[in-house]
């Protein structure tokens, strides 16, 4: 007798997809049989007609938690991202406390704990004045490290920032000896300052709608990125290249990988680069909230890059605010008003992939394999084989949808970004270590469930 049984689906494997049934027993995968074959169990998911992925991995997302809980927190964010098909998080570190020290890394990690409904792995952040917090939290469990290159209000107003490129290349050392990934958000911040003074100069109030698009432009993120980069190679770790999505970042990209001689990982961010939206739709208070956009990078630039494997994940950059905080953003110009999109993201991927901006093998790659490779939770994670966490994101690839304003959202502001967008394809059910989380936009109130994932602990 077996946990769980799907049957009927196309398989992931890294050879393609496979007619195959799958048994679970407990947490993890205990057989793939023949399609034909039945087999008793205690639930059975027919997934007839649908693709079964290795559980989703969402590598870049904010949940706010601790320190700004009005936004979103743990037990809400994971809820929404089961909706669209996420077993497993990153969360960033722009939080308060931030986790400089094992102590405010491990208050994360309790929140997660109790509250979150699907895995997490959070980076901690290394610019942090005790010399051995870097090493306490590797050892601890942080599968890399984050920080960010800006100033401006919330989120760039935290510890987890610097401008200073020394303390930048101190930190990237720690990482270093560990053997692991730093990412940084990257900027320069004299073109952000000028972008902002820009507005001013050609006579336009300096309201966050004008200065937002001025912005994170191809100059002020590629240039960083360059600096970055050679930090990096000269401090010996192995660089995540975050934020890649002008068209000059990826082409560095591209050029450090063929050159073969340090180990990158890249990705680039939905939210902000690929399906921006100027407007979302507030449930609780029946209005539509001003969020602008970022400077547009170009869209054809970004396919080829993730089609090439020069990108190797796509983050949701899920970034919430309060309702109340999107009503005063627009008078507050340095206030970057992203947004949620959790209970979107997944489909999102789905539907650009249908669409056919990329092959179903590499939604698979982006997704998760590759995510799950670079920060060391494979074959635990990103891989359907017998012995690994029955994580499953299964996947309807003929289901046709819209965005409404009126669909059932698990975020905690309530809000619906992407009103009015045709989608094709979605995730109907979300299984995370044998557990359906989601099953057709119902998500489980499982509070709790979701655990803290150690590199350490996913050899098989
Ligand atoms: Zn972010």
């Amino acid at each position: 007798m077996y946990d769980l049984f799907i049957k009927g689906g196309l398989v992931y494997t890294e050879q393609g997809f496979y007619p195959m049934n799958i048994v679970v027993k407990g947490e993890r995968i205990a057989g793939l049989i023949c399609p034909n074959q039945e087999v008793e169990a205690e639930k059975v998911i027919d997934a007839t007609g649908m693709h079964v992925f290795p559980g989703f991995i969402d590598v870049h997302c904010h949940l706010r938690e601790p320190g700004f809980t009005h936004k979103e927190d743990f037990y809400h964010g994971s809820r929404a991202f089961a909706h669209s098909g996420i077993t497993m998080i990153c969360p960033q570190p722009n939080l308060d406390p931030v986790p400089l020290t094992l102590d405010a890394y491990k208050q994360e990690i309790e929140a997660g704990e109790a509250n979150s409904v699907i895995d997490f792995n959070p980076p901690g952040c290394p610019l942090g004045e005790d010399p051995n917090a870097v090493h306490e939290m590797s050892e601890y469990g942080s599968a890399w490290f984050k920080l960010f290159q800006k100033k401006a209000p919330y989120p760039y107003n935290t510890a987890a920032g610097t401008l200073d490129t020394y303390r930048i290349f101190e930190a990237f050392k720690k990482c270093a000896a560990e053997g692991k990934f730093c990412s940084v958000h990257p900027f320069d911040q004299y073109f952000y300052e000028h972008a902002v003074q820009s507005v001013e100069d050609d006579g336009l109030p300096m309201k966050m709608e004008h200065v937002r698009p001025r912005t994170y432009t191809n100059e002020e993120m590629t240039s960083a990125a360059y600096q970055l980069s050679f930090l990096a190679e000269n401090a010996g770790m192995p660089w995540y290249a975050m934020h890649a999505w002008h068209k000059d970042f990826i082409e560095l990209v591209r050029r450090v990988k063929a050159r073969g001689n340090m180990k990158v990982f890249s990705s680039l961010e939905y939210m902000p680069a690929i399906e921006p939206s100027d407007y979302i739709w507030s449930q609780t208070t029946q209005e539509w909230l001003l969020c602008a956009h970022d400077n547009q990078p170009d869209m054809a630039a970004i396919w080829e890059g993730v089609r090439d494997g020069t990108i190797d994940a796509i983050g949701s950059d899920n970034a919430p605010h309060s309702v109340e905080e999107y009503q005063k953003a627009n008078d507050n110009p340095k206030f970057s008003a992203g947004f949620g999109n959790a209970d979107y993201f997944g489909n999102m991927l789905i539907s650009h992939a249908m669409e056919g901006d990329f092959s179903l093998e590499k939604l698979a790659e982006i997704t998760s394999v590759n995510a799950a490779k670079a920060f060391g939770f494979y074959p635990r994670k990103g891989s359907n084989v017998v012995g690994s966490d029955a994580d499953f994101t299964i996947v309807d690839t003929n289901y046709n949808w819209t965005v409404s304003k009126d669909d059932k959202v698990y975020c905690k502001n309530q809000c619906v970004p992407y009103v009015g967008r045709e989608m094709h394809g979605k995730a109907m059910y979300t299984v995370v270590r044998g557990k359906v989380i989601m099953d057709h936009d119902e998500v489980a109130d499982a509070r709790g469930y979701g655990k803290f994932i150690r590199p350490e602990d996913c050899s098989l």
